[in-house]
């Protein structure tokens, strides 16, 4: 399908982006911003950002959406928390996005690394603020007590699509157990600000996506991101259709009128997209 014309992005400066690419290689931190193929990757790095991808870049699920690897898994980086801080110093981050792969095969799930390195962040970095993409950590609420202990600043879930999408587009994961997560949180730490996002052009109907905008409303969810879906590479599934700007603005207005404190939508909208910008929103720090 050719590219809608509103998905054509400026060329981004390339010194930038090299320089960036260089320092993330020195620094050896992942960022799913090169590992998922955003196309955000040049404004967000030009911009001196990125979303740091945490427990090795190989992830233990194949959802059809996503370019990530499925290679070797290693034992968690002892020395990763570090690094990433290390990074978040280097790069003069105010608000850091870390984010991982799934790792089905740790005991933890990987929640432990989440919080060794929001600690450490917070310990070197007392004033950055953090927000974290997890994995649903098959349901663990053990697991996830362990990451909301920790304490970051916005804790976000991806529900990624409507419900009956799920077997073809997340075929390993449950929309009622992501809904869970986001709703344990808010049990767990009722003042911790959560975040969920959505892929539009999948297939995706207007009734479903109202649904799914309620049943976020319903677990309390503060801040929802929407946006189109890309084919990364060939072997992930085709665009099914090109949301128009215009839609994405009505799909806003709908999930801010059932209750949803803060809708970011657009073309290029990811979930850690102008996040500092969209965590400001509804905070006055
Ligand atoms: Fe990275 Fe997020 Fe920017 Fe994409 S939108 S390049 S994932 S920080
Ligand atoms: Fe990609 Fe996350 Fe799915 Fe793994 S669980 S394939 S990282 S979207």
């Amino acid at each position: 399908m050719t590219l809608a014309p509103w998905l054509k992005i400026g060329t981004p400066d390339q010194q930038k982006l090299r320089d960036m690419l260089g320092l993330l290689a020195s620094l050896n931190v992942n960022t799913i911003c090169t590992s998922a193929k955003c196309p955000n990757a040049g404004e967000c790095f030009a911009q001196g950002t990125a979303t740091f991808l945490i427990l090795g870049p190989n992830c233990t699920r194949n959802c059809r959406f996503c370019a990530v690897n499925h290679g070797r898994l290693a034992e968690p980086d002892p020395l990763e928390p570090a690094k990433v801080a290390q990074a978040v110093q280097i790069l003069d981050l105010k608000y850091v996005v870390i984010t991982s792969v799934t790792r089905d095969d740790l005991p933890d799930y990987g929640a432990g690394q989440f919080a060794a390195v929001i600690r450490e962040i917070k310990a070197l970095h007392e004033d950055t603020l953090v927000e974290v993409l997890i994995p649903d950590l098959t349901g663990e609420e053990k697991a996830l007590a362990l990451i909301v202990q920790a304490r970051p600043d916005v804790l976000g879930h991806n529900l990624e699509t409507v419900p009956r999408l799920y077997a073809k587009v997340r075929p390993q994961a449950s929309y009622r157990q992501s809904l869970r997560v986001l709703k344990a949180v808010k049990e767990m730490k009722p003042g911790m600000l959560t975040k969920s996002s959505l892929m539009l052009g999948l297939g995706e109907t207007e009734g479903e996506l109202r649904e799914v905008f309620q049943d976020l409303k319903e677990v309390d969810c503060d801040i929802l991101t929407l946006g189109q879906y890309l084919q990364p590479t060939p072997q992930q599934l085709p665009v099914e259709r090109y949301v128009t700007p215009e839609e994405f603005s009505y799909y806003r207005e709908i999930a801010l009128s059932l209750g949803i404190r803060e809708v970011y939508a657009g073309p290029l909208v990811r979930s850690s997209y102008h996040a500092r910008e969209v965590f400001r929103t509804l905070t006055d720090v």
